[in-house]
């Protein structure tokens, strides 16, 4: 693997997996450039270093060519940021593709159509990964928003760059920060889940309850601990089958001396629906008919005391229904709290879409110390999963 800082890049064509899984508007244009954005370091540098820049990604789930997911429609502001006129290629591969690339100069930039309108790159395909590995000298990868997948581009092509691969600075980032909380973190140690689910975050609770010293659970999937242990959740969100995963993560917390917090009391409402009647109960005393939607006064309290005596922090996942005003108290106090102490000196790693959601509605985004953009892969990453994209890099 080389790095990108010493990588002599003048006169090559370098090929960056980029993540500009973007969303668009009816009329395309892009509801929300953060992804296009952050990867403009990257492309600069290869520019300054005088390659010449060819860029690929998905966007959508497209199933064969569809033209509303065409990565056509990202070239006018593509080309305002990077203050030039960037190429389209009509297809990721092919003979017209290979010869624009073969004639692209060293300082300009092209952009590849949707890799996925080929079912090949999902599948790993080989074939096509060397395809578009024929197309530059030096491969990039800077999606980490892909890099828990085993694609063409963003895992096998790797094999065809032996001498020739390495990280772009959101993956060098991303690694940076995820490895600091993981395997460095200055104690003590505070992990927040939130959100909808256990199902998809047991893995991460038990490989966190390994490192932490402190594990705050809030979100809908308070209710399945909640009713585990015996408490009253009425309608809240539940999943059934997995009370025993709840009581075991509770039972390994204990043997491990982590601290584990789940609320004390909830925001409860009569229905699922921003005009609801409220009130705050006892976690423990739902009455039927009634949902916990948002943790309340007293949890806020407490968990914000454990998160201002904390030296690291992670957060994955919102405390509440924060989509609905009346809902979003919670998810905004434990926000605050995680900024705050960041300010006194804690490191903080927020990840997750819903949490990053809510940190850009409270404009707090620059408040934490690093922003994860990858939802799936930073979960893999803390299951302490390899990742085929940055494995790929790394062999
Ligand atoms: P996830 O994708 O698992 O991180 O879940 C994020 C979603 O969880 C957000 O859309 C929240 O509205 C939702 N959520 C958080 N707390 C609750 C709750 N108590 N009941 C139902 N949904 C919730």
């Amino acid at each position: 693997m080389k790095d990108i800082n010493t990588y002599p890049f003048e006169g090559k064509r370098a090929i960056v997996r980029v993540d500009f899984n973007v969303p668009l508007n009816d009329d395309f244009s892009i509801r929300d450039t953060s992804r296009i954005d952050a990867a403009i370091p990257t492309i600069r540098k290869l520019l300054d270093e005088k390659a010449a820049v060819i860029l690929m990604s998905h966007l959508g789930r497209p199933k064969g060519t569809e033209e509303r997911f065409s990565l056509k429609h990202l070239i006018p502001y593509l080309s305002k940021v990077l203050g030039l006129e960037v190429l389209f290629a009509k297809d990721c591969v092919g003979e017209e593709t290979t010869e624009m690339a073969k004639n692209l100069k060293s300082g300009q930039v092209l952009l590849l159509e949707n890799l996925r309108f080929h079912p090949e790159e999902k599948k790993g395909d080989e074939n096509f990964a060397r395809q578009l590995a024929n197309l530059a000298d030096v491969y990039i990868n800077d999606a980490f928003g892909t890099a828990h997948r085993a694609h063409a581009s963003t895992a096998v092509i790797a094999k065809f760059f032996p001498e020739d691969k390495m990280f772009g600075y959101i993956m060098l980032g991303e690694i940076e920060s995820l490895e600091k909380v993981l395997h460095n973190a200055h104690k003590p140690f505070t992990a927040i889940l939130g959100g909808a689910k256990i199902s998809g975050k047991i893995e991460v609770i038990n490989n966190l309850l390994d490192k932490v010293d402190n594990l705050i659970i809030g979100g809908g999937m308070t209710f399945t601990f909640i009713k585990a242990m015996g408490g009253a959740i009425g309608d809240s969100l539940v999943e059934d089958d997995l009370q025993e995963m709840a009581l075991e993560a509770i039972r390994k917390a204990k043997d491990l001396g982590v601290q584990l917090y789940l609320p004390v009391d909830a925001v409860i409402a009569d229905k699922f629906a921003e005009d609801a009647q409220t009130k705050i109960v006892n976690i423990n005393d739902i009455p039927g008919g009634w949902m916990g939607l948002d943790i309340g006064e007293e949890s806020v309290r407490k968990f914000s005391e454990v998160i201002s005596n904390s030296q690291t922090i992670l957060w994955n996942g919102p405390m509440g229904v924060f989509e609905m005003e009346p809902f979003a108290q919670g998810t905004k106090a434990i926000a605050d709290a995680v900024a705050a102490a960041t300010q006194k000196g804690a490191y903080s790693l927020v990840g997750g879409g819903d949490s990053v959601a809510a940190l850009e509605k409270y404009d707090m985004k620059d408040k934490v110390s690093y922003v994860s953009t990858g939802g799936g892969a930073m979960l893999e990453y803390m299951e302490g999963k390899k990742l085929p994209g940055i494995e790929a890099i790394r062999e």
